[in-house]
């Protein structure tokens, strides 16, 4: 069976216990805005990267006005995962596309981190007694949840050794069946070659009443998962459809499929169309 070749790292390292206090990057400040953004966004232009140009001068424009000419106009915006209130998010961009109201200011955190939260209050109650299993733990959620959930969080990566159980391969766990309570996979599963064999693992390890929430990127206005023979640049195996729901079905007798953007707050930041898949045994 071929090994997990990436696993995302934690996106915020400069949290710790040692410095709780939140280190996200900041509003972005009008001076480097006008200056070293619009400047790296001529560059790309220059070298003829067309696509990634314009949207970085699409996020420069909505930062720009955000922060910094039109704040006062715009309602007022919260982040979930760390208590921010201010009148917006740092918008973001890529080669793909423009994120607005993406990055929380004061945590780093993005539109799945805040949907996630709001949602894993109602979705790990009533689970029985015993661990919540993180894959690649994002210290964000990490945090949130040893604030707020009652089970004991224990954490696993397969290429991080600052976890629980190191080197765990989702696709061949090392746990006896029905270990945990609960599971929260984030941003994983696209990562893994065999994810059927990864969905039939998570399911094995779950208690009987426990839930797995999964979130992965994709595009769910379509049914067809797109597959690529190696990974791309972001070291993703496929990009998701609608049709994972089947997969999952595969091995979940449950699985519910939540719009987290549909079911918050615009002030939360929650894009529509980011999804959590809650699977329950
Ligand atoms: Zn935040």
């Amino acid at each position: 069976m071929p090994a997990i070749t990436i696993l995302r790292r934690p996106m915020n390292t400069q949290v710790s216990s040692d410095n709780p206090g939140w280190k996200g990057r900041g509003a972005p400040a009008l001076g480097k805005l006008l200056s070293r953004d619009v400047l790296t966004t001529a560059k790309l232009a220059a070298r003829g990267k067309w696509s990634t140009s314009w949207h970085m001068a699409l996020e420069v424009a909505a930062n720009t006005g955000n922060f910094h000419v039109w704040p006062m106009f715009r309602s007022s915006r919260e982040c979930p995962c760390c208590g921010y209130v201010g009148k917006s998010f740092v918008a973001t961009a890529n080669w793909r596309a423009v994120s607005y109201q993406s990055r929380c200011p004061q945590c780093d955190s993005r539109s799945r981190h805040r949907g996630l939260v709001m949602l894993l209050g109602n979705v790990l109650a009533d689970l029985p007694d015993g661990e919540l299993l993180f894959f690649a733990p994002e210290l964000i959620l990490l945090r949130w949840l040893s604030d707020h959930s009652t089970l004991k969080i224990v954490t696993t990566d397969y290429n991080s050794a600052d976890v629980d159980y190191s080197g765990e391969d989702i696709q061949q766990l090392s746990f006896p069946s029905e270990s945990f309570a609960a599971i929260l996979c984030n941003h994983v599963l696209e990562h893994v070659p065999d994810d059927r064999q990864a969905l039939m693992e998570t399911a094995r390890v779950l208690k009987p009443g426990g839930v797995a929430v999964f979130t992965i990127p994709g595009d769910y206005d379509k049914q067809t998962t797109r597959h690529f023979d190696t990974p791309d640049g972001n070291g993703h195996f496929r990009h998701y459809g609608l049709e994972v729901v089947d997969l999952m079905r595969s091995a979940f007798p449950k699985v519910e499929t939540i719009d987290m953007g549909a079911q918050c707050d615009p002030k939360f930041g929650v894009r529509r169309g980011d999804m959590a898949f809650v699977c329950r045994k």
